[in-house]
């Protein structure tokens, strides 16, 4: 049997989902081979404040984004429990899923992995999964002032080889280079709220969606 390539996994607030976590999805599945990419709304994320929105409505907007992209699919598990959303247990829920040898990639933007030292449980996703950071083209991310607990850690597991997370099922933590995209959720919310446009940062569909329910307009 061929070993089935491996699958992405990209969680985040999505408040909204917006063209720099998309094209992350969309690149980090070039660059290292991914089968698809799971698209994780978190409910209630323990790192950072409640956000104003819904989960539904970021779930309903993460549908909108990926709908009619073969690769792309969306994980309702986090968003509609009533937990706060960790990344362990969501991991270990996609191993049930999935089975102990399926290779599962979790990514990450660099400024999610320079946190990763204060996760619940961090230590334990090196068992359940590869992690893979997007980085600025010609960018060493291991340069970056990183906890020295999270640097010893990428010392022993650091690989600049995409195709070795095909050869394992977790475990391994590389790095790809993604086209910079200088937008975030932060700047798409601000604009709304002042009455300016983000049209373009995101997909319509989207949009569409935060207009008819005014989102963001506080
Ligand atoms: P906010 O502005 O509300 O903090 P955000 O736009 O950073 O939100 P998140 O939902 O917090 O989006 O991010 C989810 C994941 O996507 C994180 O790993 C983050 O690093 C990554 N990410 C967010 N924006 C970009 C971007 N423009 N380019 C690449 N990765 C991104």
């Amino acid at each position: 049997m061929t070993p089935r390539r491996p699958l992405g996994i990209l969680g985040g607030t999505f408040d909204p989902i917006h063209y720099g976590h998309l094209r992350m999805a969309e690149e980090a599945r070039d660059a290292l081979a991914l089968e698809r990419v799971s698209l994780i709304p978190a409910g209630l994320p323990p790192h950072r404040e409640r956000p104003g929105t819904q989960a539904a409505d970021r779930l309903e907007m993460t549908r909108l984004a990926a709908a009619a992209h073969p690769h792309l699919e969306v994980d309702a598990g986090e968003a509609l429990a009533a937990a706060p959303s960790y990344t362990v247990p969501t991991l270990e829920r996609l191993r049930d899923t999935h089975g102990t040898a399926r290779p599962l990639v979790l990514l990450l933007g660099m400024d999610a992995f320079q946190n990763l030292a204060g996760w619940h449980r961090w230590r334990e996703l090196f068992a359940l999964a590869h992690i893979a950071v997007a980085t600025r083209p010609g960018y060493d991310f291991r340069a970056a002032g990183l906890a020295p607990e999270l640097g010893a850690e990428l010392r022993t597991r650091f690989t600049p080889e995409a195709g070795a997370l095909a050869a394992s099922p977790a475990g391994r933590v590389t790095a790809f280079a993604m086209t910079p995209l200088a937008i975030s959720a932060t700047a798409i919310r601000e604009q709304i709220a002042r009455g300016a446009s983000p049209r373009f940062l995101l997909p319509d569909a989207v949009l569409d969606y935060i207009q008819t329910h005014h989102l963001y307009t506080y």
